[in-house]
């Protein structure tokens, strides 16, 4: 018989899928030139701090937030180029709103479905809502399987499709005519998460209003924000009325809610540093495409995909440098000997060049 202990251990107690699951892993990063998540590498000017001091300051953190978060949403929809009739949902963080997506339209047997590879959330969240995930191969340049898709679709009739547009960790933008064919032949809803708008050429939101199962989901994280966790999904109120239901009612905070309202009544600070970021991807592309050996992809995000031989040893050859990438050679097929190097400032991304110089060095 087993032990009181053992009948309510987790392994008794919880989802078998859920004690199948390896967790989202962040690497520490601690004292490194920290060029793997994407974030905006840049300091506020003084005066913003100064400003975002006093409202931390003098905010009422004993309250509860605005459960609506009227102030913030209204400056959201100022800088975001809604189109007429658009709302939003926020999220703390745009991960949250995924996952709230997933809950809501989690019908028993009911299909996520993605692209692979892509942002690793959508299939961690399909498993934690008990839904099933379909992940559809890109071709071998990373572009969108138009017939693989369509057959997939009718197959397995997706409640919930998500495409990230530019897509993580390739970087490119899928061709927006195949995802207008997709958004048409798909009887379930379809989210174009962008959450790399700020660095790309095109967006989907002019195009939510033709399409009744289109939404489009956004975070701040990639313009300097990651640490506040803000995320918005924009669509018809016929949607968002719905989803509201299942958002938590205090689930973007006072301080966040404050600190957001500052730096986007200052947006064009932040869409300046997104200039210059696209500015130095376009220098570290040219750096890694002389680099012998190294292919690297075309990018409409703050990073850049590469491949080059032993990329798992020159990974460990760059931390050995104190430079922390990303290594996605392992975690797909074709991800092999890739790696992922999000673009800092000028002084990181030479760090970064002269530590993959000497690394590829080390182990040709
Ligand atoms: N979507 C994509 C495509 C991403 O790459 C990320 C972050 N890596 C997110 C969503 C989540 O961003 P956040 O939760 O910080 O808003």
């Amino acid at each position: 018989m087993s032990s009181y202990r053992e009948k309510v251990s987790p392994k008794r107690l919880l989802r078998q899928e859920i004690l199948a699951l390896h967790g989202y892993h962040v690497q520490p990063a601690a004292d490194m030139v920290k060029l793997d998540a994407m974030e905006n590498p840049y300091f506020l000017p003084g005066e913003i701090r100064a400003e975002i001091a006093r409202a931390v300051a003098n905010a009422a953190i004993n309250r509860y937030p605005d459960a609506d978060a009227a102030r913030l949403k209204k400056i959201i929809k100022a800088v975001s180029g809604l189109p007429a009739g658009i709302d939003v949902l926020l999220g703390n963080g745009s991960d949250e709103i995924i996952q709230l997506l997933a809950m809501a339209v989690a019908k028993p047997g009911a299909t996520l479905m993605s692209v692979e590879p892509s942002f690793v959330m959508y299939k961690m969240i399909a498993t934690f809502t008990g839904m099933n995930y379909v992940g559809v191969p890109l071709t071998e340049d990373f572009a969108l399987d138009l017939p693989a898709m369509l057959e997939a679709i009718k197959h397995h009739r997706p409640g919930l499709i998500f495409l990230a547009y530019p897509n993580n960790p390739t970087g490119n933008l899928f061709d927006a005519v195949t995802i207008l064919r997709i958004i048409e032949a798909s009887e379930g809803l379809v989210v174009i998460d962008e959450a790399y708008y700020a660095f790309a050429s095109d967006s989907f939101m002019p195009q939510l209003g033709n399409y009744a199962n289109l939404l489009v989901m956004r975070t701040f994280s990639k313009l300097g924000m990651a640490g506040l966790r803000l995320g918005f999904l924009a669509g018809s109120k016929s949607w968002l009325e719905q989803l509201e239901k299942l958002r938590l009612p205090y689930n973007v905070g006072v301080l966040t809610q404050q600190v957001a309202e500052i730096l986007l009544q200052h947006h064009e600070v932040l869409l300046q540093q997104a200039e210059q970021i696209k500015r130095d991807r376009t220098w570290l592309v040219e750096r890694l495409v002389g680099t012998i050996d190294v292919h690297a992809y075309t990018s409409e995000a703050n990073f850049i995909l590469f491949r080059l031989p032993h990329a798992a040893k020159v990974f460990e050859g760059l931390k050995q440098r104190g430079v922390l990438i990303k290594k996605l050679d392992g975690s797909h097929p074709v991800l092999l000997d890739c790696l992922r190097v999000t673009v800092g400032t000028a002084e990181e991304n030479e760090l970064f060049v002269k530590a993959l110089q000497e690394s590829i060095h080390q182990f040709a």
